[in-house]
């Protein structure tokens, strides 16, 4: 997939975040720790590497799921955060019909968002994350990508139930 579509779905959602103010005042930025063992790690959507490549303050290594895995070796420059971190906490979800969001299930160890729903977050951001993630879904890669991300965390939701 072109990167010049990760950078048009970075634009529609723009500055918007989950909260009007700064949501990781509230969780210390939990999601931006990573885990017990050190790990952890963000999925890049289909050509988002070659954006970030070369980065100091990130790793970017294949990963057995949906895609490159990030992990960040220092707090990122935020205007270069990946767009799984602009997503956060939401996740895609095919309906059948569209795409549309929802709270990600791997979400709810850490982000204290969880249990309000979609309905917690700013309705500006779940409505920009929505149409991003639309617009990321008319390429094919991108669409299959989705696919495959939403039964990852399809996993992570049983799992957890
Ligand atoms: S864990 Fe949730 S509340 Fe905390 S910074 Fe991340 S998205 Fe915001
Ligand atoms: S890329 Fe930035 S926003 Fe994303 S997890 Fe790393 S430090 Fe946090």
């Amino acid at each position: 997939m072109d990167a010049h579509l990760i950078l048009e779905a970075c634009e529609i959602i723009g500055a918007l975040t989950p909260l009007a103010g700064d949501c990781g005042a509230l969780c210390g930025a939990a999601c931006c720790q990573p885990d017990e063992d050190g790990q952890g790690g963000m999925f890049l959507f289909p050509g988002e590497r070659a954006l970030l490549a070369g980065e100091s303050w990130c790793r970017i290594a294949p990963s057995a799921g949906p895609g490159d895995v990030l992990t960040c070796l220092a707090p990122c420059p935020r205007e270069k955060r990946p767009l799984a971190c602009r997503i956060f906490p939401l996740t895609p979800v095919w309906t059948g019909e569209n795409w549309t969001v929802r709270m990600d299930a791997r979400a709810r160890a850490m982000c204290p968002l969880c249990p309000s729903g979609v309905k917690g977050v700013q309705k500006e951001f779940a409505l920009a994350v929505r149409r991003a993630l639309r617009r990321i879904a008319q390429d094919p890669e991108g669409e299959a990508f989705l696919h495959a991300w939403q039964k990852l965390e399809e996993q992570y939701r049983n799992f957890s139930l």
